[in-house]
């Protein structure tokens, strides 16, 4: 075992060595039953994972290069990866091999999963170790029993807040970013998903607890549909090392959104009125047996606009937001045909397919509603090979930036796939 001192103090500088907190703000003294000490400094930034003061040491297992068994493949999975996603998964494979960063800027439905096989095996057949993370629990569960079945002989752990596996030098792991900050020089190669999501995008100590995690001669390989502005940026000016998929496995393009102006549904709200144009769409679609999905920027003005729509008879109906404790049942309801009509915060912004679904934004220009989230929103619709199609509407009182930005970023990847050859015509 390696062991280091858990907070770091020189001079009146310290840092958590844990979660790389160093800003002087979020340490605090308190008497301490480890040491004995009454004024003990602790790290405030990450004390949701158990309180690490500075008497403590954190221990890490050596990274050991496994000579034991070594095959030629790893690999199990016999299914076949479309063009798109060929060209991403040479890359990913060259990238792994070269230890190099790279950004997989796949659109939703491309099917990202399969370009990381033939990397993630690459790591596995040179007796290396890799991790595979996501800030969000539901896709590490969803992940795991996925890459066991890819990967049938390679010991796995699946880690996240109160999970009951226990890391023991796994060569393969799955884990929420979070459980990173546990890692010390621990991958080779580290996979990042959905690395723009909520709300990682904005910590700065998701850069450091994935540097810290992996080898000094290892590489992190970023994937996501909606890389925020300055990652186009280091794209578009050569400072970034990234592979675009921008066609869906089914060879259909990407629904477009389409603007709809609705003017002043504040005012409306307030008479119990909702814009005639937006019940409208969803009547019909509804009557033509098409499930809804309806997106708000805030829970208040969906539970209003819930019970406008009950009185209109637009029911059954179910709300869904991101502290509601029936979240999974609901969507399950949704998924299963029971429901037709969902209305939601962004909670449901990502990660959800529901086949055939049509897609509504009410008050679009909110500016909870960023050039990511609009894009990702956008791609609920047309997901199934069989329904690859789909309303996208975003209803508003006067176009944001992010409605443009989110709509000129899908018709640049729709064009993109049109060139390079990955789309059927019409
Ligand atoms: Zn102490
Ligand atoms: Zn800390």
């Amino acid at each position: 075992m390696q062991q280091v001192k858990a907070i770091q103090i020189n001079e009146n500088k310290k840092l958590c060595f844990r979660c790389g907190n160093n800003q002087e703000t979020l340490f605090f003294k308190s008497p301490c039953s480890h040491c004995g000490s009454e004024e003990c400094w602790y790290c405030r930034n990450c004390i949701i994972m158990g309180k690490m003061t500075a008497c403590a040491n954190l221990f890490f297992l050596p990274s050991v290069m496994s000579t034991s068994h070594q095959r030629d493949t790893y690999l199990a999975w016999k299914g076949e990866l479309s063009p798109g996603q060929r060209v991403a998964s040479d890359k990913v494979h060259q990238a792994v091999k070269d230890r190099e960063n790279l950004l997989l800027w796949a659109v939703a439905g491309s099917g990202k999963t399969e370009m990381m096989f033939e990397g993630m095996n690459e790591v596995l057949v040179n007796g290396g170790r890799l991790c595979v993370a996501s800030p969000r629990v539901d896709v590490c569960l969803e992940l795991f029993p996925r890459l066991q079945e890819v990967f049938p002989d390679v010991d796995m752990v699946c880690l996240y807040g109160d999970s009951t596996d226990v890391y023991n030098g796994e060569r393969f792991v799955v884990a929420t970013t979070h459980q990173l900050v546990r890692f010390y020089e621990a991958f080779d190669v580290v996979f990042i998903d959905e690395v723009d999501a909520f709300p990682y995008a904005k910590d700065p100590f998701l850069e450091y607890a994935v540097k810290k995690a992996q080898l000094r001669t290892g590489c992190s390989i970023f994937i996501t549909a909606t890389p925020d502005r300055k990652w186009q940026k280091e794209c578009g000016n050569g400072k970034r090392n990234f592979v675009k998929v921008p066609a869906r496995y089914h060879r259909k393009s990407l629904p477009v959104p389409q603007k709809i102006w609705v003017g002043n549904w504040k005012k409306e709200l307030q008479k119990q009125k909702i814009p005639s144009k937006i019940h409208q769409w969803m009547r019909q679609k509804l009557s033509e047996d098409c499930p809804v999905l309806l997106f708000f920027p805030e829970i208040k003005v969906m539970l209003e606009v819930a019970s406008i729509l009950e009185h209109l008879n637009f029911e059954p109906l179910l709300t869904v937001h991101s502290a509601d404790p029936e979240r999974k049942e609901k969507v399950q309801q949704m998924r299963d045909g029971t429901i037709r009509l969902l209305l939601t915060t962004t909670i449901l912004e990502r990660g959800v397919t529901f086949t055939n679904v049509q897609v509504g934004v009410f008050g679009s220009e909110g500016r909870i509603f960023t050039e990511s989230a609009l894009v990702q929103i956008s791609g609920r619709a047309g997901r199934k090979f069989d329904y690859p199609s789909g309303d996208v509407l975003f209803f508003h009182n006067g176009v944001s930036k992010n409605m443009a930005l989110a709509i000129s970023q899908i018709k640049m990847m729709n064009q993109l796939g049109k060139r390079q050859g990955l789309l059927d015509e019409n």
